[in-house]
């Protein structure tokens, strides 16, 4: 098998060592790509720093034009990318056909809002101290990006990142999770065909115990960070020198009140619980609802759930496919093992074949279950019942974690009062907490994060206002 090259400074590259990638569903080897050496990564670092100036001088034109081209390109290779997401991360190819069209909007949004980037005029003679000045506030990147990505959206993820970077001027430097770098691979070979400066960019698959040279290089003054909280505050802890944005986990909640429509609210519950065999940052893992409904929302959510085609990911039908690995198959089984021991109830589901998980429902959890309190990121949603919304709503705020929620509820005036009251960074009406729109702003509160995603709340995250005030007007 070919051993595919890494990106150094915008220029393909061997090094000194070999990453071999599998697909978790059967085992077969998908991929084996370079890893660099300790001097490469440092050869990175230095283009990306020698490249600075000249990357935040880049003509607005040659940014956008350099980020419509990966968006082309990326639509017109759609089918061979979704496919290598399937091969390397097992997520069906249903959601990897939609994990390419959402890069493809992420690379356009950047390419439209670069355009945008034009600063502000702010008058200063408000007060008769500052009369006959004037405000120019611009934006400025802070410098060079290092953006760590995960397993679970590994294209996607890497051009939320990618992406913005390159529309604010900033080189950057990716790390991929070490389970799915190939995507974030191909992602190179598309940028490489741009015009965009030699050491803008480099995609460099170095293991995790190699990946402090990147973490605490003051060159790279930003991390952007997606993953757990653990790895994210460790990272966090170690540079507080730098600029750092934590997008991590959670276990988000749907509400289901007594006025939402039952049918809608069960067949999305169920496919978005289940959905990447619930590998997604905002699945659905809690669903909380109102007592009046739940006989009811259960008659439906059940069959609905049992109806998901589980399977080989490579096949159009299906819908659930296997964890990442057997080892993270093998965990949930514990959890949902764990909750059982604990007095709860397995409505259906809670077997596990090799890496792949049945998709559970879960009832009568105790509150302090990992499958409660924790972040799954399996196919496992726990039901719990409440007698009104302010006591869905306290439920859902009953977590260390604050990512996105869901209310499925037909009122008006709830929606606003959910809006107030839940403590995440998302609120989705009448739809599961798993919603996003590329470029809407996206991240968490609490343990969930800190810091905004989604295009444009990105691009003002690596970049600064800086103030030039003109006097004498
Ligand atoms: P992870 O924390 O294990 O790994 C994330 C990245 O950090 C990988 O690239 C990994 O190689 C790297 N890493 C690990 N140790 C490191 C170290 N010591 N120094 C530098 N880098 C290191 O997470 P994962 O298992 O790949 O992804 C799943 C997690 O990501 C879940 O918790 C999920 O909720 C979270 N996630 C969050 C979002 C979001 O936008 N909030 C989106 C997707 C996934």
């Amino acid at each position: 098998m070919d051993v595919r090259p890494f990106w150094l400074a915008g220029r393909p590259a061997t090094g000194d060592g070999e990453l071999t990638v599998t697909n978790s569903h059967d085992g077969r080897v998908v991929g084996v790509c370079s890893v660099p050496t300790r001097d490469q990564v440092e050869q990175a670092v230095a283009a990306a720093d020698t490249v600075r100036k000249q990357a935040a001088a880049l003509p607005v034109h040659v940014r956008a034009e350099a980020l419509a081209h990966v968006s082309r390109r990326l639509a017109e290779r759609a089918e061979e990318i979704a496919r290598l997401i399937t091969e390397e991360n097992g997520k069906p190819i249903l959601w990897a056909r939609g994990e390419v069209a959402r890069a493809v909007s992420t690379f356009r949004f950047a390419a439209e809002e670069t355009r945008r980037l034009g600063g502000e005029a702010m008058r200063l003679d408000t007060e008769p101290a500052a009369a006959g000045r004037l405000a120019y506030v611009s934006r400025v990147p802070r410098g060079p990006i290092l953006a760590i990505t995960p397993f679970n959206f590994p294209l996607n993820l890497v051009a939320h990142k990618v992406a913005p970077a390159v529309a604010v001027g900033a080189p950057v430097v990716v790390k991929p999770a070490p389970a799915t770098p190939l995507s974030a691979l191909l992602l190179g070979e598309i940028l490489a065909e741009t015009d965009l400066p030699e050491g803008m960019f480099s995609v460099l698959p170095v293991p995790n115990e190699r990946a402090a040279a990147l973490v605490e290089d003051l060159r790279l003054p930003v991390v952007s960070f997606t993953g757990s909280g653990p790895v994210g505050y460790s990272i966090m802890d170690s540079v507080p020198r730098k600029h750092v944005t934590l997008e991590l986990g959670g276990n988000a909640a749907a509400v289901v009140l007594a006025d939402a429509d039952l049918d809608w609210a069960a067949s999305r519950v169920a496919l978005y619980s289940n959905y990447q065999a619930g590998q997604s940052c905002i699945a659905v893992q809690r669903v909380i609802v109102e007592e009046s409904v739940r006989d009811g929302f259960l008659d439906r959510l059940v069959p609905a759930v049992e109806a998901l085609v589980t399977g080989d990911p490579a096949d159009e039908k299906t819908q659930v496919g296997p964890l990442v690995s057997e080892a993270a198959a093998e965990r949930v089984e514990q959890w949902i093992a764990e909750a059982v021991a604990g007095g709860a109830r397995v409505l259906t589901g809670g077997t596990r074949d090799g890496a792949t998980v049945a998709p559970t429902v879960l009832t009568d959890v105790p509150a302090d279950a990992k499958v409660a309190c924790e972040e799954v990121f399996g196919p496992v949603m726990i039901v719990q019942g409440v007698p009104d919304a302010d006591a869905a709503f306290a439920a859902v705020n009953d977590s260390r974690y604050g990512l996105q929620a869901g209310v499925f509820t037909r009122s008006l005036d709830v929606a606003f009062r959910a809006n107030r009251e839940l403590e995440v960074g998302g609120v989705v009406i009448g739809d599961v907490p798993s919603y996003r729109a590329d470029q809407m702003p996206y991240g968490g509160v609490k343990e969930s994060g800190v810091g905004r995603e989604g295009v444009r709340a990105a691009m003002a995250d690596y970049t600064y206002e800086k103030v030039m005030v003109l006097t004498g007007l």
